[in-house]
């Protein structure tokens, strides 16, 4: 097991790439730690597979390099590089029997049937497939097919990575709760590096030590759940993570001093003073609340959700959501608004700056 770096990797599926929107994966160096759970989030069509294929070696970078420790495996094929790769659909032999597509990666590296038999039987009964162990695939259900396919992807060890490209798809939604705190123990269990592809903020947050967030073809931020949440590096971070997610509003920066609604705002830092570019201010629902005066807005609308009301609030053409906890009032005219300055951050292009 070793730690897994990219190097300036780019990927483009053109023979002549030319223009941003050429490249599926733009210039990117990421470093995965030896034994970390890591998922990797973002929208479709983003560039999670490719960014998968490129790690597992079914994939040739266009550019860059790929080092698993000290040494560099751009050039070798998948199956020098010892890893484990669960496909979004399962990858069963349906005329074979349980066990044997179990035993299958292990029989194909030459490893002995006594081994192979305790390594089985162990993942079988994981996976909560001990009772059909000897009846043939293809009479399970899509999700027992996809316990198959998590198995295979389980059962060998020391395995540089094992990667899982949306294994959840297909399962229904209470075995997916099931299946997910099943990964989530088994990695704390076998310690091997694990990289946990979805589109579903809930499933990366709750298997992830480190989650990449990847939007178009970027890779916009690596960090723990917390500091996605507390201190988004991308716009777009914070408006996927979060629930609602964080309101981004068009500011106007003059001389570093933030203007919006008409209104100086206090921030988190400093905005700069020579700043080109398109400006907006983040601040999640969570730190925007009611008040006295401030930014005058007419409430449109209010949800409840349990222990917190999302009530959705205009200034002109500029939504802006807030949470009210419970049993806290909601002003009827002349509501106002205030965002807490420690959390409300300037972005330029997209990105945060001076946010400290
Ligand atoms: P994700 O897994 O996040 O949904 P992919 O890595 O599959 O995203 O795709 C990233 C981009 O690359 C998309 O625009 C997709 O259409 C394109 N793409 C993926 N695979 C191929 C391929 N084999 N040939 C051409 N384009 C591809
Ligand atoms: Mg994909």
């Amino acid at each position: 097991m070793s730690m897994i770096t990219l190097k300036d990797i780019r990927h483009s599926y053109l023979p002549l790439p030319v223009d941003d929107i050429d490249w599926a994966l733009k210039e990117m160096s990421v470093e995965w730690q030896d034994g970390g759970a890591y998922a990797l989030l973002g929208p479709s069509g983003c560039g999670k597979t490719t960014l998968l294929n490129i790690i597992s070696g079914l994939l040739q970078p266009t550019e860059g390099e790929v080092w698993f420790g000290d040494q560099n495996v751009t050039d070798e094929p998948a199956d020098a590089r010892n890893i484990a790769q669960v496909f979004q659909f399962p990858v069963v032999y349906d005329t074979m029997t349980v066990y044997d597509n179990l035993a299958f990666p292990l029989r194909n590296r030459g490893v002995d049937e006594a081994e192979v038999d305790k390594r089985v039987r162990e993942i079988g009964a994981m996976l909560d497939l001990s009772e059909t162990l000897a009846k043939r695939a293809s009479g399970l259900t899509a999700d027992g097919k996809q316990k198959i396919s998590l198995g295979r992807g389980l059962v060998r060890e020391n395995v540089n990575v094992i990667m899982f490209d949306e294994p959840l798809t297909v399962i229904d939604p209470h075995l997916k709760w099931v299946l997910r705190s099943k990964l989530k123990e088994l990695h704390q269990r076998v310690g091997a590096t694990m990289i946990y592809v979805t589109h579903d903020q809930t499933e990366a947050l709750t298997f992830a030590d480190q989650v990449v967030v990847m939007h178009d073809g970027n890779v916009v931020q690596v960090g723990t759940p917390v500091e996605l949440f507390e201190r988004p590096q991308h716009t777009f971070v914070g408006h996927f993570i979060g629930s609602p997610g964080m309101n981004v509003l068009p500011c106007d920066i003059d001389n570093g001093k933030v203007m919006f609604a008409g209104q100086p705002l206090q921030i988190a830092g400093t905005a700069g003073s020579d700043v080109k570019g398109r400006t907006e201010i983040g601040i999640r629902p969570e730190f925007v609340s009611f008040a006295e005066d401030g930014i005058p807005v007419n409430i449109v609308n209010s949800i409840d959700v349990g222990r917190f009301r999302i009530v959705e609030a205009h200034h002109g053409d500029d939504s802006i959501k807030l949470l009210v906890p419970e049993g806290e009032g909601i002003p009827a005219d002349g509501a106002h608004v205030r965002f807490d300055p420690a959390h409300t951050r300037v972005y330029i292009d997209g990105w945060m700056v001076g946010g400290n």
